[in-house]
């Protein structure tokens, strides 16, 4: 800091993305990236599309990438908002949605980005601690605000919460925006995309960085009822026109209409998720059920930092969190299957 900073952004503490590293042998579990690689139908369209229209803007409207969406999800464009990651769609919803003068909601165990963003643009938030089993109950919702958002299945726990659930919620609160953060959903959440025609309050973000292996694209989208997305695009308008360049809008459309390699990577991450879950549990861990394509697990027996710092001395990255509830925790992320079986043998190596 100097001082030429604005003093609005004097007192930010940044979000903390996982260690991003590219060396050799390295077992990469930290940051829920998809272990297997694009569609090659994007890839092959991405290098069709790194030519000399490069030189030219792309489509503001991303009109291809929309029309992908509307035909896997069946919603029409007027529903459809696009960003580069769920992340922006997410900080265009903070600012465009949740700034009231009621504090939001959020779980106090979910994404940590969400505080980042209320401390950014200035807005009051309210901590709704999660119940013992670390699940979200919707009752303790019940109280005035102004917006409420959470992650379903939820971040880092993977917990996913019931349609009926977010159904009742929508029930009783009517008057205020109700942000879903469904990064995981392919993974084996129900999507609350099928109450979008039933309530004008419900926004619904996803990402493929997950399920359709473009982290790093950077592609998000939101859907819900014109009123919601016409906010999103009003801040779209006034903080930048293009957003997703001339690939990302490409490999995107692409890889939304690939849905066969979609569903037979999706599915395999499930299955390696499944028995990576029995092998950490025969080792002795608690692992939480999960949805998503990681899992959060503890030892009762071994310091989960310590663990955390062996396993990265064996070249495996996994997720460490040193927060109140969950710094016993470690997140790991669903790999290949030689991935989980190296894990899963470091770990006996350690544990003897
Ligand atoms: N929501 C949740 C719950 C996440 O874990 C992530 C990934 N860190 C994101 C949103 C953002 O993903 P992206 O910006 O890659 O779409």
């Amino acid at each position: 800091m100097n001082k030429f900073w604005s003093e609005s952004i004097r007192g930010l503490a940044p979000y903390v993305p996982g260690e991003q590293s590219n060396a050799a042998d390295l077992i990469k579990l930290n940051t829920n990236e998809n272990p297997y690689p694009p569609s090659p139908q994007v890839l092959s369209a991405l290098r069709q599309a790194a030519g000399v229209d490069l030189r030219l803007y792309p489509d503001p409207d991303s009109f291809e990438l929309k029309h992908a969406i509307r035909d896997v999800y069946g919603a029409p464009v007027e529903q459809i908002f696009v960003g580069n990651g769920s992340d922006e769609v997410l900080a265009h919803a903070f600012l465009g949605l949740l700034k009231h003068p009621l504090p939001i909601l959020l779980p106090d165990i979910t994404y940590s980005f969400y505080p980042v963003y209320c401390a950014l643009y200035d807005i009051q938030y309210a901590k709704v601690p999660l119940d013992r089993d670390m699940q979200i109950r919707v009752d303790d919702y019940r109280q005035p605000n102004g917006g409420i958002i959470f992650a379903n299945p939820n971040a880092p726990t993977g917990i996913g919460i019931a349609l009926a659930e977010i159904r009742r919620l929508l029930d009783f609160n009517t008057d205020s925006v109700v942000i879903v953060d469904e990064a995981y959903i392919d993974f084996g959440g129900e999507s609350a995309l099928a109450l979008i025609a039933e309530y004008p309050n419900l926004l619904v973000i996803q990402t493929l960085s997950k399920s359709r292996s473009l982290a790093g694209l950077r592609v998000g989208f939101a859907l819900g009822q014109p009123g919601l997305i016409a906010a999103l695009e009003q801040v779209k308008g006034c903080f930048n026109s293009y957003p997703l360049d001339r690939l990302a809008n490409i490999g995107a459309a692409v890889a939304l209409r690939d849905r066969e390699y979609f569903e037979r990577t999706r599915t395999q991450v499930i299955n390696t998720r499944e028995w990576l879950r029995a092998e950490l549990e025969k080792l002795g861990f608690d692992v939480l059920p999960s949805q998503a394509n990681f899992l959060f697990a503890r030892h009762p027996q071994r310091d989960a930092a310590q663990l955390h710092k062996e396993l990265r001395a064996r070249n495996i990255m996994v997720r460490y969190f040193a927060k109140p509830r969950i710094d016993q925790f470690l997140r790991i992320t669903v790999g290949t299957d030689d991935e989980c079986r190296a894990l899963i043998t470091a770990l006996r190596q350690i544990e003897s």
